[in-house]
């Protein structure tokens, strides 16, 4: 399975490509490169026709002379140039706005022009010039993108451990989601019919380069890596891995590398408004150096009570990364779990049968489900009055907890109902859990006032053996119910199989 359709259970949808590029991609795709049919496209919006002719007349592109036509931009920077350039603007256009469940676009954009201006310039100072350099280092993030408007919340805790863990964005990303945005930028360019000279370095971005040669995917790792000294936190750092890279594989010294820095600063805010992409605060590197500099001269701190604040200041923001890291892994937890109980909750209960049953029909593998009910707990709660009633529930959810394997998941289903979900176990296995659930809660020795008292659950399971039609959800739930119904009126204290084979 892709790992798109990891992404998309729900109703989650993916982003589509804007109409727009489609026709562009188709235009430039047949054998004969119809050039006259690529600048029809572009014409026929006269906003694109103008950023395109800014675009290719800023001091960026270098042209030997102004271009004032599209076929004139055509004949000097040829089909592929402008294609990828009516590609940018387009697609960079059809996902901007407000920020989207906290995911925010002009700094998405702004890093990822920033990625694709350093990697047409560093392509053109190593002698590798391509066609395909901007457009590829634009879109190699589009995955995170894709991961965070799908999965916000999930997403949302890559940033955390990213932050509190010290991992790498891909190291987070596997964590939490088993899969990267390599493969999932890979994944979705493809769909969109994106070339393979496009999407291929895309799916290797983050590996480091090791030799000497630089590849397609070197030049989109270096571009990232200057990309995040003008928006991470951790520029010095960056600064310096870049220096060691480059000067491995392209002999640059320290010098050479924080013009390129420089460089890539000044084209990128020269472009980013033909994106209509806000700059904000960004400099070029010198520049900040410089500011810096005079900053520090102001301070009039003396070198050690500088180190000294540094540190505290760093202690502490690491104490409350980590504390943050917590409190938000608390509340998504929260969200899953039956505050009584601590086991998972209804909503999450249905959630994962879903997940379960699709993943058992799509390897033909059996799945159970076994439904508790406390035998007649009306009674205690009118006995010994509601929170030792309360007190109950919480010995059973742990009587199950205790029971079960790590595979299984428990949940409170309802008042004093509970429900376990066992993948890959079939009906006996299911009647084996059962019935050992049963004996353990039938010898327990419930205190309640100050008075053993002994408590009973009945029991219903319904198997599903092998998962090769379509089964829903619902009628395993009404089976393993019915079941259930069937062990309370048949004399409680009692197992009941049902299987769908
Ligand atoms: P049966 O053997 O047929 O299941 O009888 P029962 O008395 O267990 O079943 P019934 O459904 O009649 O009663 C369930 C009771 O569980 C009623 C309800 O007040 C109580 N209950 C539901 N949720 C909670 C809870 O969170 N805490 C407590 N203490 N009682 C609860
Ligand atoms: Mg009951
Ligand atoms: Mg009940």
């Amino acid at each position: 399975m892709g790992v798109l359709e990891k992404l998309k259970t729900g109703n989650v949808k993916l982003p589509s490509p804007p109409a727009i590029a489609v026709k562009i991609l188709e235009a430039v795709k047949s054998d004969r490169q119809d050039f006259r049919e690529l600048g029809r496209i572009i014409s026929s919006d006269p906003a694109l026709t103008a950023r395109v002719l800014t675009l290719a007349n800023s001091s960026f592109f270098g042209l030997p002379s102004k271009v004032d036509s599209l076929d004139k931009a055509i004949s000097i920077i040829g089909t592929e140039a402008l294609k990828n350039i009516a590609l940018s603007f387009v697609i960079v256009k059809n996902f901007r706005g407000a920020s989207q469940n906290g995911f925010d676009y002009n700094l998405f954009w702004k890093r990822s022009i920033t990625s694709a201006v350093s990697a047409e310039l560093l392509s053109k100072q190593i002698g590798k010039k391509n066609e395909d350099s901007f457009v590829t280092a634009l879109l190699m993030d589009v995955g995170i993108m894709t991961m965070y408007l799908c999965r916000p919340v999930e997403y949302q805790r890559v940033f955390d451990e990213k932050r509190a863990g010290g991992l790498s964005v891909i190291e987070a990303e596997r964590m939490v989601f088993g899969f990267d945005h390599q493969e999932v930028g890979f994944e979705l360019l493809t769909e969109w019919g994106i070339p393979k000279q496009i999407t291929t370095p895309i799916l290797r971005h983050h590996h480091k380069p090791t030799g000497k040669e630089i590849t397609a995917e070197s030049v989109l790792y270096i571009s990232d890596l200057i990309s995040s000294i003008y928006h991470s936190s951790k520029s010095v750092e960056k600064f310096k891995t870049l220096q060691e890279v480059l000067e491995r594989v392209a002999g640059y010294d320290e010098e050479r590398v924080q013009e390129l820095v420089d460089e890539v600063g000044e084209n990128t805010l020269e472009i980013l408004s033909s994106f209509e992409i806000d700059a904000g605060k960004m400099k070029p590197y010198s520049q900040l150096l410089q500011e810096a500099n005079e900053e520090l001269e102001k301070l009039n701190l003396s070198y050690e009570q500088l180190v000294m604040e540094l540190k505290q200041e760093k202690e502490k923001a690491e104490r409350l990364a980590s504390e943050l890291l917590e409190a938000n892994r608390k509340l998504r937890e929260m969200a899953f779990r039956d505050g009584l109980t601590g086991l998972y909750n209804h909503r999450y209960f249905q959630e994962l049968m879903d997940k379960e049953l699709r993943r058992a029909e799509r390897y033909r593998r059996p799945l159970s489900l076994v439904m508790i009910d406390i035998d007649h707990f009306k009674r205690i709660n009118d006995t010994y009055g509601h929170p030792q009633g309360d007190m109950v529930l919480k010995t059973v959810s742990r009587i199950i907890q205790e029971t079960i394997r790590k595979a299984d998941i428990a949940a409170r289903y309802g008042g004093e109902e509970f429900a376990i979900v066992l993948p890959e176990t079939d009906l006996k296995g299911a009647a084996v859990l059962a019935e050992r659930l049963r004996k353990r809660v039938e010898s327990e020795k419930f205190s309640l006032s100050g008075k053993e008292v002994g408590v009973t659950v009945s029991l219903g399971v319904a198997s599903v053996n092998n998962a090769k039609k379509n089964i829903r959800k619902s009628q395993i739930i009404d089976l393993a119910d019915k079941a259930l119904y069937k062990s309370k009126t048949s004399g409680r204290n009692r197992v009941t199989l049902a299987a769908i084979n």
